[in-house]
């Protein structure tokens, strides 16, 4: 897969580009901030990749500001379907309150297209993605697991998974137990193999957090 990271905004949330190498379908996992930046990205992916990359999805692993708020500037340059668990709409209708609480001022967020659910494969190109709902650092949070041909697995786990940590469960909805308990029986039971890619900082792996992970 065509895979590139990068870290945008006042919180580093990292947004994810994956696209199919066959046949160019992009998506973008959470657009947060910076579009102009994330445009910039997927224009030196397509020329490292030396084919048009066509955006299919803009896949939200949760609705807070520092992973969505770039998605409605990015619908000027792409037609994509914006995407989110339904459980997250009320955060995600609620940007300006989330920024007015850091200090800052947002607009609105974009419409939503696409409604995640638990199980739900989605297809880009070659590439199979599949949504698993894990709640608890918000009521909607989700990962995405992407598979591929032949390839390891990529499991994008917005805030719920960190190295060596996991996320907070004191904003909006958010619940510990749940949180662990979605972790635990979701996520952790996926091949070690999987490669992790976090909402926030470096990349990890199922196998090392199962060891390693000391909230787990
Ligand atoms: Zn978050
Ligand atoms: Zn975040």
């Amino acid at each position: 897969m065509l895979q590139r990271t990068l870290a945008v905004g006042p919180f580093q949330a990292n947004c994810h580009l994956v696209a199919c190498p066959k046949s160019g379908e992009l998506a973008i996992i959470d657009p947060g901030e910076e579009p102009a930046q994330i445009l910039e990205a997927v224009m030196a992916l397509e020329k490292a990749a030396g084919l048009p990359l066509k955006p299919k999805f803009f896949l939200h692993t949760h609705a807070h500001l520092d992973h969505i708020s770039a998605a409605k500037e990015l619908l000027k340059s792409f037609s994509a379907k914006v995407a989110l668990h339904a459980a997250d709409e009320p955060i995600w209708r609620g940007l300006r309150d989330q920024a007015r609480a850091f200090g800052l001022e947002y607009g609105d967020p974009a419409s939503i297209d696409l409604s995640l659910e638990d199980g739900q494969e989605l297809s880009l190109g070659a590439l199979k993605i599949t949504v698993i709902h894990t709640p608890g650092h918000s009521p909607g949070g989700v990962c995405f697991l992407v598979t591929e041909e032949g390839a390891k697995s990529v499991l994008y786990t917005g805030d719920t998974l960190f190295l060596g940590s996991i996320g907070r469960a004191d904003l909006w909805g958010g619940d510990m137990d749940q949180l662990v308990r979605s972790i635990q029986e979701k996520l952790l039971v996926l091949d070690p193999a999987t490669i992790v890619k976090c909402g926030h900082g470096p990349d990890t792996t199922i196998g090392r957090e199962r060891l390693e992970n000391p909230y787990l």
